[in-house]
């Protein structure tokens, strides 16, 4: 095979779940059917890597520093929804059933994978909480080990603020993750959220 469509396949494999198999048929496709749908993949990837940074208060992708949940006045500030990653924060929106405002972990703890408290953006959180404008801190992190384990550190540094942290019902599995659950189940799981046990 030529060198160029060798190089092509292996760059499309940094893609999640894209082995070689799927990676040699996309290049394929591509080179023959579809060159015009590549050159706007192309500058659709140009243009959001140049732009699309992480917004200053919450850590969600944004492409203006404060993002579009951060700077709605109409998002109560005082409500505040903790999730794992920017899907999680589209999946609660499309429950309709959220209206304050969000801050994105970007992982969860995770020794092993050197996701330590400052990796997940505490330092930030806290400053938030020290800001003393928050009536609730809700945890929606996946229900797995690392994402208790995630729940469990910031219902400890909420408590030192006199922060009520709430933790999202059940219906949710254990094991699963927020952005494959559907808006019925979630917008359930919000409203029958639990106080976190001491
Ligand atoms: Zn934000």
């Amino acid at each position: 095979m030529s060198p160029l469509l060798q190089n092509l396949i292996q760059a499309l494999r940094c893609l999640p779940g894209i082995g070689p198999k799927s990676a040699q048929r996309m290049v394929f496709h591509i080179l023959q059917k579809d060159r015009l749908g590549a050159r706007r993949l192309i500058e659709a990837l140009d243009a959001a890597l140049e732009k699309v940074g992480y917004c200053q208060e919450c850590r969600m992708l944004s492409e203006e520093s404060i993002c579009e949940y951060c700077s709605n006045p109409r998002r109560d500030p005082s409500v505040l929804c903790v999730v794992e990653s920017p899907d999680d924060v589209i999946a609660i929106e499309s429950s309709q059933q959220f209206k304050g405002q969000y801050f994105v972990l970007m992982g969860h703890l995770s020794p092993l994978d050197r996701m330590g408290p400052e990796e997940i953006g505490m330092p930030l959180l806290e400053k938030r909480f020290a800001l003393g404008a928050i009536r609730e801190v809700i945890l929606a992190t996946n229900p797995t080990v690392e994402g208790e384990a995630t729940v469990h550190y910031i219902a400890e540094m909420a408590r030192t603020y006199k922060i009520p942290a709430t933790r999202i019902a059940h219906g949710v599995p254990m094991g699963g993750e927020l952005k494959y659950i559907d808006a019925g189940t979630l917008a359930q799981a919000l409203s029958g959220r639990r106080h976190c046990a001491e």
